[in-house]
């Protein structure tokens, strides 16, 4: 890590929090590398690439998938940290890591697990993420989890109940202080949805549930559907929206890096930890573009989420997962041994959280197959 090229306020190994059992050093590598690079060698993140970002896995071979969209939101955030001398393999890291907790089915896989969950503490995909890297990966022969850095698991837990909170110790702290994360996790929070509002608008119209007509309302999609229109009149669609797309990220990109500059110029941070005192978030959209940014959000929301073709497959999927989770819950001995054991000797809520733990690592094919398997293809 070439510690010259950060600023003062960027995340620096050297100053760490560090990692939960002390570890010796990497010859080759810097800290924060080491993490994403156990991220990247995780099962959890592997499976990503099986789970729906917004379309269920097998709709099609081109839609995003929690893993595609996990390297979006990374090359987004990588430029914009790279731009303001933070710290590139944390950011990077924490991306990666993000959506690690996912259940399959994405949101609405969430919701069901989480109702099932009601009484036992709640399903949240954030806290699972953490939960992943903290305890679930079971790789190395040391330590549970993958033991990393402060600032990383930091950065992956972006928001929290003051109850969790409590109850997670160090890394739960700064949100009873109400402190921020680093800028490296700010960043990775806000290229997250730079990167889903603009690859949601892809698939949306790739799948034939958004049109240009609907499109062109939006401030953000209008101009630029009118610029390379006028300049490529023959473009064919697929290229027409491409284009556009790239032009909507490098123009929310840009003002991002532009605003945060100057937020971090008045907000005059010297270190990490006046980062995290500043008392508010310093990585910012400036509040045109967050208006527009904001527009196009609801309006996904509205025309693609909620699409009655997508609500077809939420409610299946989510009584795939009710089923799973009251077969398992019912019959702990029905999953693999290395979750029937843990879920031995606990307590209605301790065998739920194993549950929820097994139904949470599933990709969505395989919590179908597994329900088909299961309940020999009776019909829900
Ligand atoms: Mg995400």
């Amino acid at each position: 890590m070439q510690k010259e090229s950060l600023a003062p306020y960027a995340a620096d190994e050297s100053q760490s929090r560090g990692r939960r059992y002390d570890e010796p050093g990497s010859r080759y590598r810097g800290e924060y590398q080491r993490d994403r690079d156990r991220i990247i060698h995780s099962t959890a993140f592997r499976r990503l690439v099986y789970k729906t970002q917004v379309f269920v896995n097998h709709e099609g071979d081109l839609y995003r998938t929690r893993m595609t969209h996990s390297l979006e939101v990374a090359q987004i955030a990588r430029t914009v940290a790279v731009a303001l001398q933070l710290n590139e393999p944390l950011t990077e890291a924490i991306c990666l890591a993000h959506d690690l907790g996912h259940t399959p089915f994405g949101h609405a896989g969430q919701d069901a697990l989480n109702a099932r969950m009601r009484d036992f503490g709640g399903f949240e995909h954030n806290l699972q993420s953490l939960r992943v890297v903290d305890e679930l990966e079971a790789k190395y022969a040391d330590f549970p989890g993958l033991n990393l850095m402060f600032e990383t698991r930091e950065g992956i837990l972006k928001h929290c109940s003051a109850k969790n909170a409590r109850k997670l110790g160090d890394i739960g702290q700064r949100f009873l202080n109400r402190e921020q994360p680093g800028l490296e996790g700010q960043i990775a929070n806000i290229a997250d949805a730079i990167a889903y509002n603009n690859h949601d608008v892809d698939d949306g119209f790739r799948a034939g549930l958004l049109s240009f007509d609907q499109l062109r309302e939006q401030p953000l999609f209008g101009p630029n559907y009118d610029e390379v229109h006028q300049r490529y009149p023959k473009l064919e669609d697929r290229r027409l929206i491409y284009e556009i797309i790239r032009r909507m990220i490098d123009a929310v990109v840009t003002d991002l890096i532009e605003n945060t500059r100057r937020n971090i110029e008045s907000a005059q941070p010297r270190s990490i930890e006046d980062v995290r005192k500043a008392g508010k978030v310093i990585v910012l959209l400036s509040d045109d573009i967050y208006a527009q940014h904001v527009s196009l959000k609801r309006f996904l929301s509205k025309h693609l989420y909620s699409h009655e073709k997508k609500l077809e497959m939420t409610h299946r999927a989510q009584a795939v997962i009710r089923e799973l989770f009251d077969i398992y819950a019912a019959d702990t001995s029905r999953m693999p041994a290395e979750f029937s054991s843990r879920a031995e000797a606990q307590d209605d809520s301790g065998r739920a959280r194993v549950v929820a733990d097994y139904i949470a690592g599933m990709t969505d094919r395989y919590a179908f197959a597994e329900h088909e398997r299961i309940t020999a293809g009776a019909t829900i």
